[in-house]
């Protein structure tokens, strides 16, 4: 007897008519997949499919690249520039040059009037690297703001904090070939099937030719904690606890590396004094996981001959988010577990470009990973940018956590967003808004004039998007990938790079500025020269080899035949003295949890069809289709004295406001937890309060209380949503 689809109804591909095939890279997660997109006889783009022979995705995309093609000619695409003298009333059409003209001489406004850091700048992950040099250079070297920060303080700074603080640079040391020789892997707070399905596609390739231990500590019972061996499902916030418990275990028991932590640490005395007051019996207190199974867990990753872990937002959305990663990097430390084959501390990154920043956007210091509080870092950039290196802030203005605060506060007048939706992704949305309407003059350029931050605008810039442009873009693994440009920009929009020019010409008159290259290939030259003989050497890469290759990691030097896969293998770290830290993290409880009055924990995250505010995934009908609403995950033995049902509507209650919701029920939360998507826009950022990591900045998203209660008028409950959303 025969079965399956290929002798019954084989799957057939609709011929789409592609003539040709362009290379490029997708420009949603920074996982780095290798692109093509197919081109019909008009030159539409009508096709996506994953690049053979690409180190990252060898052939493969998600759900998500597979229908990238889509993005060109998506609904709510701006298309020219729009200005008005309020936010009250209507956009009027404009050209650029009035556009770029009025930009600039508001910001010269609002720097006369309040000084020079009263005008903020707020970017993103998302565009290409040679664009963020750019506005890097523009906002250190003309318009010379320190108030510039971006949207990764939302989702990387802890991770880029926890980096710095143990190994003294930001870097990953991994790549995704530590898979195929890890003996352990464990991984804290990321769902990797549904954020990075590639990644996690590589993972189980590793795993069918070689068995090793997975764990997976994360409080849900995500797709990824199913497939797990050993699934930790720990109280939100507490990593630092458990992972204080593990290393108490493996130096209590010598099972540590003494030999690497003698050559290649300091401080290793102070850290294992504080590690011996987190006995797994007082750990599991605080953590929820059980004294034998730290034990277990210690000795399972500290006797592997390579162990590695991998962690996403449930460590970096934390108020111990950069703890988080410096007690991972802690654990791998005192195992000899870096820079091996197989050993690694590996954030997974979440834009596509948020690595791209982090090297060359200049938002925390300046550029190529330098420091503005470091004379001879100031000297070299000033020089190479040809001005004066006095005219750069003595250290770095506020993140984007703290800009708009400021604007609460009066301190901030005026702010210029690329690509970025505060409206959306920040928490306490209420407090947002009136925020935004507080600002004299407010800047959004962004690829869609639909986005809901464009409310609050006096001007918006319509940009081109992904691969309407040129430049490249660093996946989570160090790798530089080719964005190859496959179509016109839409309408009148142009690439953030044109308009970082056009607004760099209308500050030449005011001061001597750093030249700007007229192409994205002549920045990419700049960065080269700037990178040479530092840890993100760049200096041996051109955009054929990018091309050609499929990626290239950093560090290539100049004359390489390609790039090098980690960082960190002759134990060498980027400190002064050539050593990495070992960290006391002192547990402190500083989060909203549940009490009588709101019971339930808040949790959020993400889903595979749709990327962070769904700016772009929210248009495009085969995503949207299959997610198309606002849910939230509860467990049914929590719902059923509520009397909450499945598919119907619930009303979720915190000290900040109120959101409603359809219910799902599932076993995948506990009975004191709730789950929501992130991405859906008057939702879970409605309730989320949002404290702040005390080194990175980064809000707590995961950790609030919220009371839940049902919503059975469903009209009502939308009416109610409305009207809270006009006040
Ligand atoms: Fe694009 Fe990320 Fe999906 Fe790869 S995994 S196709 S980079 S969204």
């Amino acid at each position: 007897m025969l079965f399956g689809r290929k002798h019954k109804n084989p799957i057939k591909i609709a011929d789409k008519g592609v003539v040709e095939w362009k290379y490029t890279t997708c420009g949603y997660c920074s996982t780095g997949c290798s692109i093509e997109v197919g081109l019909d006889r008009s030159g539409a783009a009508v096709a996506s499919r994953g690049a053979a022979g690409a180190d990252v995705n060898r052939g493969k995309l998600c759900i998500k690249g597979i229908f990238e093609h889509e993005l060109f000619e998506s609904a709510g695409r701006g298309s020219v520039p729009l200005m008005r003298r309020s936010r009250l009333d209507a956009f009027a059409e404009t050209d650029w040059d009035s556009a770029l003209d009025h930009v600039g001489a508001e910001i010269k406004r609002i720097q006369a009037a309040h000084g020079r850091d009263s005008f903020a700048i707020v970017s993103t992950g998302q565009i290409m690297t040679e664009e963020f040099y750019t506005l890097g250079k523009l906002a250190r070297g003309a318009i010379g703001t320190n108030n510039y920060c971006g949207n990764t303080t939302l989702c990387m700074a802890s991770a880029v904090s926890g980096y710095k603080r143990s190994f003294g640079s930001d870097g990953p040391p991994g790549c995704y070939e530590d898979f195929e020789h890890t003996e352990c892997l464990m991984a804290f707070g990321s769902n990797l099937p549904e954020q990075h399905p590639i990644i996690f596609w590589r993972l189980k390739m590793a795993l069918e030719q070689r068995k090793f231990p997975v764990i997976v500590v994360d409080p849900r019972v995500t797709m990824f904690a199913q497939m797990a061996d050993m699934h930790l499902p720990i109280t939100p916030g507490t990593d630092v606890v458990l992972l204080n418990a593990l290393a108490h275990v493996i130096l209590k028991e010598g099972l540590a590396d003494q030999a690497y932590i003698d050559a290649h640490t300091n401080g290793a005395e102070a850290f294992a004094a504080l590690v011996a007051q987190y006995d797994p019996v007082s750990a599991s207190k605080i953590c929820g996981i059980d004294e034998d199974t730290i034990r277990n867990v210690a000795r399972l990753y500290a006797k592997a001959g390579a162990a590695m872990t991998i962690w996403t937002m449930g460590i970096n959305q934390s108020t111990h988010g950069s703890d988080g990663v410096v007690a991972i990097n802690n654990l791998n430390l005192i195992t000899g577990n870096i820079g091996k084959p197989g050993s690694t501390s590996l954030s997974i990154t979440g834009q596509a470009n948020a690595m791209g920043t982090r090297e060359w956007g200049s938002t925390t210091g300046l550029p190529g990973y330098r420091y503005l509080e470091k004379d001879t870092d100031r000297q070299e950039v000033a020089d190479f940018w040809g001005i004066d290196a006095e005219f750069f802030p003595r250290q770095r203005g506020l993140a984007m956590t703290d800009i708009l605060p400021a604007i609460e506060t009066g301190q901030i007048k005026g702010l210029w967003l690329v690509a970025t939706n505060p409206m959306t992704s920040m928490p306490n949305t209420a407090r947002i808004r009136k925020t935004l309407e507080k600002l004299e003059f407010l800047v959004v350029q962004d690829a869609y004039r639909d986005v809901e931050t464009n409310e609050y605008s006096h001007v918006y810039l319509p940009a081109a998007v992904w691969a309407e442009k040129e430049g490249v873009f660093t996946n989570t693994e160090r790798r530089v990938n080719l964005v190859r440009n496959v179509q016109k920009p839409h309408g009148d929009s142009k690439p953030d790079f044109w308009i970082f020019n056009q607004i760099a010409k209308r500050f030449a008159t005011e001061r001597k500025i750093p030249s700007f290259p007229e192409t994205t290939e002549g920045a990419f030259e700049e960065m080269k020269a700037l990178s040479k003989g530092r840890m993100l050497d760049y200096s041996g890469m051109s955009y054929a080899m990018l091309e050609q290759q499929k990626g290239v990691q950093w560090p290539c030097t100049e004359g390489a035949a390609s790039g090098t896969q980690r960082l960190y293998a002759d134990g060498k770290f980027q400190y002064d003295d050539g050593r990495a830290k070992l960290i006391p993290l002192p547990y402190v409880e500083n989060n909203e949890v549940p009490c009588d009055d709101y019971p339930f924990w808040l949790n959020s995250g993400r889903v595979v069809e749709h990327f962070h505010t769904r700016t772009r995934t929210g248009k495009m009908g085969n995503l949207n289709k299959f997610s198309p609403t606002p849910y939230m995950e509860m467990n049914p033995d929590a719902a059923k004295p509520l009397g909450i049902a499945h598919g119907s509507y619930a009303r979720l209650t915190t000290r900040r406001g109120d959101a409603v919701v359809m219910v799902q029920l599932t076993q995948r939360v506990p009975r004191d937890m709730v789950f929501i998507p992130f991405h859906f826009h008057e939702c879970v950022n409605r309730l989320s309060l949002g404290l702040l990591d005390p080194h990175s900045r980064q809000p707590a998203y995961k950790q609030c209380a919220v009371r839940i209660e049902p919503a059975p008028d469903q009209h009502a409950a939308a009416v109610h949503n409305v009207a809270a959303r006009a006040y």
